[in-house]
C-alpha cells in the first residue's frame, strides 16, 4: 500500500525538469485555486492534530493566482502614483506589505497563511499584535511553535534580525519539502527582470532594474534558511 501510495504521488508531484515559468507565477490554470497535492495532505494532518488538543487551524489564504496578485498591485500602483510618487518609490511603499505579481510564494500552493478558527477578534486578522501578548490567536502561536516543524511548515518572514524582505508574519506558513525545491527552481529558471517587463503590471517598464534585482535578493531569497536547499544557501 505504501509502495503505491508512493507511485501515485510521484506521477501527479511536479519534478523540477517539468516545472515552468507558469507554474512558479500563478499563470497555470488552477481554477478551483488548489493547493499543492501534499501540502493539502499535510495542511489536513496538522489539522487534525492540532484539533485533537483543542486549536481549530483555519486557513485564511492559500493559492493566489497571477491575476489576483495583479489586480493588487495595479490598485495599490494607482494610489501611490496619484500621490505623485517616482516609480522606485512606488514600488518600496507597496512591497513593504505585498508581493510583485509572479513572485509571491502564494502562486506555489505550498504557503498558508494561518489563524486559531476559534479565536474571537475583530478588526485586522493579519497583524503580528494578535499572535503576542494577550492577542487572540497566540494559543494557536504557540501551539504551531511546538508542532509546525513535525509536520514540514516552517514559518517564511521570521522575526529574526538578519532577515531581509517582507516584515515579519506569524500567520505565514510553508510546506518545506516542498517549497524549498520551489524556490531553487525559481532561483534557476526564472529571467526576472525580463519575465516581469514582458507582463502587464503596472511600473513595470518605469521601475529601475536594480530595484527589481534587489527585491529578487532582499525579498524573494529573504526568508527563513528552513526553506533554503543547501543550493540555495550556497549560491548566497
Ligand atoms: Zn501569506
Amino acid at each position: 500500500m505504501r509502495s503505491l501510495l508512493l507511485l501515485l504521488f510521484s506521477c501527479t508531484v511536479m519534478t523540477q525538469a517539468q516545472m515552468n515559468v507558469d507554474d512558479l507565477t500563478g499563470l497555470a490554470a488552477n481554477p478551483a485555486n488548489k493547493l499543492e497535492q501534499l501540502t493539502q495532505l499535510a495542511l489536513d494532518k496538522i489539522t487534525a492534530a492540532a484539533a485533537k488538543e483543542g486549536i481549530k487551524i483555519q486557513l485564511v489564504s492559500g493559492y493566489r493566482s497571477f491575476a489576483r496578485q495583479r489586480s493588487i498591485w495595479n490598485r495599490k500602483y494607482k494610489r501611490y502614483q496619484s500621490q505623485g510618487l517616482e516609480p522606485d518609490a512606488i514600488f518600496d511603499k507597496i512591497v513593504e506589505y505585498s508581493t510583485v505579481p509572479g513572485t509571491s510564494r502564494h502562486h506555489w500552493g505550498t504557503d498558508v497563511d494561518l489563524i486559531d478558527g476559534n479565536a474571537t477578534y475583530s478588526g485586522d486578522v493579519l497583524v503580528p499584535d494578535k499572535f503576542h501578548g494577550d492577542g487572540p490567536f497566540c494559543e494557536f502561536k504557540d501551539w504551531m511553535e511546538a508542532h509546525a516543524s513535525d509536520y514540514g511548515f516552517e514559518l517564511v518572514y521570521t522575526n529574526a534580525g538578519n532577515r531581509s524582505g517582507f516584515k515579519y508574519e506569524p500567520w505565514h506558513y510553508s510546506y518545506a519539502p516542498v517549497s524549498k525545491d520551489y524556490l531553487e527552481i525559481y532561483n534557476e529558471k526564472m529571467e526576472f527582470v525580463t519575465f516581469l517587463r514582458s507582463q502587464d503590471i503596472m511600473g513595470m517598464n518605469d521601475i529601475s532594474d536594480d530595484r527589481l534585482l534587489r527585491y529578487f535578493k532582499e525579498h524573494i531569497n529573504g526568508v527563513n534558511p528552513s526553506l533554503k536547499t543547501t543550493t540555495t544557501k550556497r549560491k548566497e
